[in-house]
């Protein structure tokens, strides 16, 4: 009578799990299904009974998620992973369960795989899984917050410091060029038009730029009227190209704040990542030296780095009393 009842409850608090849990012969094939909906559509949870991931699921989602399977198999191994899907990724759906997305293109879950072995030695994963697209999408907004310069909206220095650097230490290293641009004379539009207007010429200088570049580039603002874009698989010809039209435009696009029209400049440097270059560090004090020597030749102009090229810069910190260490 005990038992009877034992058993009555577990079945009822399994079907009222909040959740999804799974049991997954080693074939990966579906055996039984508890939690989340069972008990209101039986259906539902019964057309994946004996099935496989591959059978409910687009090929690249299926192979994901069979691979982890197996890793927590042969492991033994509890194991978490996220994954997303869309509507039209999931092979079985009915027009209420579509209708059940309710506009939502794309849910996140997180599953928990739990290899167990039965007292008869077969073994089985308890994949349990729970819908995370609420913070998933927090986490997103939050990461998005934390890489975004306010005033502009571009990212700010520690991100795209942080892009570049795992872009450099990446194995497959992209052939990429870095542009460093600056607002020609920037001190005295400040003082002209004062400060909040000086402002709005730092947002249209940041947005032509971010206009003329691809998705795959970036664009950061490294300082006050200072920023660095990165050119993936450009080389330094190509980028030249590319800074000339950005330097162009913004000479050509009248910035009108309240009663003036302004009409900023800037100087640009580049330096290409290739393999005589050792560090990020090494590639922005290239582009850096390059966009200074523009500033002392005339501004409103784009260098190219190259290894002789005038270190106009450090003669100008050694008026401005800096000494070399050594
Ligand atoms: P150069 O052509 O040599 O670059 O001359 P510059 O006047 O632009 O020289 P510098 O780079 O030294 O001056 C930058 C000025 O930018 C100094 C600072 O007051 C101003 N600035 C820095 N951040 C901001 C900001 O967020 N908003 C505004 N409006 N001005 C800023
Ligand atoms: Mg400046
Ligand atoms: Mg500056």
């Amino acid at each position: 009578m005990v038992d009877m009842q034992r058993e009555e409850w577990l079945s009822l608090m399994l079907s009222e799990l909040p959740d999804r849990l799974l049991i997954i012969d080693e074939h990966g094939r579906i055996v039984d299904s508890f939690g989340e909906a069972t008990q209101s559509n039986p259906e539902l949870t019964n057309k994946y009974l004996k099935r496989t991931f591959s059978e409910i699921l687009p090929e690249n989602l299926a192979e994901n998620l069979q691979h982890h399977f197996k890793q927590a198999l042969t492991s033994g191994q509890r194991k978490t992973l996220q994954y997303s899907m869309t509507p039209c990724q999931q092979l079985l759906l009915s027009i209420e369960e579509l209708e059940a997305w309710n506009g939502v293109d794309e849910r996140w879950f997180e599953a928990s795989l739990k290899p167990i072995t039965l007292a008869s030695g077969a073994t089985y994963v308890l994949w349990q899984e729970k819908e995370i697209t609420k913070a998933h999408l927090h986490q997103v907004e939050l990461k998005k917050l934390a890489e975004t310069e306010e005033l502009t909206g571009i990212l700010n220095r520690r991100a795209f410091m942080l892009r570049l650097e795992r872009e450099f230490d990446s194995p497959t290293q992209q052939h990429l060029s870095c542009l460093m641009i600056d607002i020609d004379h920037f001190k005295e539009i400040n003082d002209q038009v004062g400060h909040l207007s000086g402002d709005e010429v730092i947002v249209q200088v940041a947005h032509i730029c971010q206009g003329l570049i691809r998705s795959s580039d970036y664009i950061g603002r490294l300082g006050g009227e200072e920023f660095g874009v990165v050119l993936s698989r450009t080389n330094a010809i190509q980028a030249y190209d590319i800074a000339e039209r950005i330097r162009h435009s913004i000479e050509t696009t009248p910035c009108q704040v309240d009663d003036h029209i302004i009409l900023p400049t800037v100087s640009v440097g580049i330096a290409e990542l290739n393999g005589h270059v050792s560090s990020v560090r090494e590639l922005m004090v290239q582009a850096d030296k390059a966009m200074y020597y523009s500033k002392q030749t005339g501004r409103n102009q784009v260098t190219l780095y190259y290894e002789n090229l005038p270190d106009i810069k450090s003669t100008t910190e050694l008026k401005a009393n800096i000494r070399r260490a050594s």
